[in-house]
């Protein structure tokens, strides 16, 4: 075991782009664990567009992070010394580790809601699936088109930020329900991908001129449902071609998190179609057994295909997280913190 733990702190808001001198790498020793305490080893972190609002000082879900706080993150890692009765050297844990090779937690903590321990059936997956199609993401995508906005056979499902994360599992969840899926990605290669790999009937590439046209074109029934994950442009695109009824998981808004400027939305479009556009954090759902269950199923048989991006190095957390802005990378955005793992 290593002695230090090296950990990213927030030192400056970043603006626009996040930079390496946003964050100060500092190595601590490590401490004597006291009664009930944990110590875990990140294995495996994940790189959620929410972190980089989490960084910003405004309004949201949870506190912002402060400055000087280690920078948070869900993670995977293994119990590697343990002073709980419920927790043995080896298990793995999953929750809000942070940005840091080792978490030190008490046990009321791992208690609390956000955490979980691993069970056998799980750790038949690779950890960064258990991050991405059968963990958060893949929640996330379930619960969006089955409780949220559930789609129906031979409904016409919009996906946008299709080839990330959450987008590429709920499309191919579309595909599963019976629906005709779009998806809307950056670039010619992501969209081949989109109808060549994961089944979707047909993909529009909103960095070509004729975005907005290939899309009416790939909708002719118009859409029913849209699991929105980018909101401004290309949210008012879709919802302009829903049809009169149709619904909104609104899952997430990525073309604002950069930016402090807010954009002026125009919402009229969603009183004369009679739209219902429902918000939802994945937080919500204490009780993601079905949902896990459903997931694991689907990809041991072939019929969800799960893909994840590794980056390498706790250090370079600050610039990886930066790819989920640009568009280069495909399915879940892992940072690998043990090279051992
Ligand atoms: P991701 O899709 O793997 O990565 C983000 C993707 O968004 C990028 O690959 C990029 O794809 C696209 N993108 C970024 N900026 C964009 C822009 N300005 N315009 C158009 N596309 C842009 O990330 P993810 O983790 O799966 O998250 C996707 C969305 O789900 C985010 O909005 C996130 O906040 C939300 N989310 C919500 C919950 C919840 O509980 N509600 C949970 C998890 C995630 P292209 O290359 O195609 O541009």
């Amino acid at each position: 075991m290593s002695e230090s733990n090296r950990q990213l702190r927030l030192k400056t808001r970043p603006e626009g782009d996040v930079r390496r001198e946003d964050f100060d790498l500092v190595a601590q020793p490590l401490p004597e664990l006291g009664d009930g305490e944990v110590l875990i080893r990140v294995l495996y972190l994940s790189m959620d567009p929410t972190q980089r609002v989490w960084m910003r000082d405004i309004p949201q879900y949870l506190p912002p992070v402060a400055i000087g706080e280690v920078m948070r993150a869900l993670g995977i890692g293994r119990v590697v010394a343990s002073r709980s009765a419920h927790y043995a050297e080896g298990d793995l844990v999953q929750g809000l580790l942070g940005w840091q090779d080792y978490a030190q937690l008490h046990e009321k903590q791992l208690a609390a809601s956000g955490y979980v321990k691993l069970g056998a059936q799980a750790q038949q997956l690779p950890l960064p699936t258990l991050l991405g199609a059968c963990g958060m993401s893949g929640m996330t995508a379930y619960y969006g088109l089955t409780d949220i906005a559930p789609v129906q056979p031979g409904e016409t499902l919009v996906v946008s930020a299709a080839a990330g994360s959450v987008g590429s599992i709920a499309g191919q969840i579309g595909k599963i329900r019976g629906a005709r899926v779009v998806g809307i990605a950056g670039g010619a290669d992501k969209c081949r991908y989109l109808v060549e790999e994961l089944g979707f009937d047909a993909a529009v590439d909103y960095k070509a001129g004729d975005w907005k046209q290939a899309l009416k074109a790939a909708t002719p029934d118009g859409v029913h449902v849209n699991f929105e994950n980018v909101g401004g442009e290309i949210m008012r695109a879709v919802l302009s071609r829903m049809v009169i009824g149709g619904r909104v998981a609104l899952c997430g808004v990525i073309a604002g998190y950069n930016s402090d400027e807010r954009p002026a939305d125009d919402f009229s479009v969603a009183i004369y179609k009679r739209l219902t556009i429902r918000g939802f954090l994945i937080l919500d759902y204490k009780q993601a057994k079905e949902a896990v269950q459903a997931l694991g199923g689907w990809l041991r048989e072939g019929r969800l295909k799960a893909e994840e991006t590794v980056v390498d190095g706790l250090e370079n957390a600050p610039l990886a997280l930066n790819r989920l802005f640009d568009g280069s990378h495909r399915g879940k955005l892992v940072l690998r913190v043990d090279p051992a793992s």
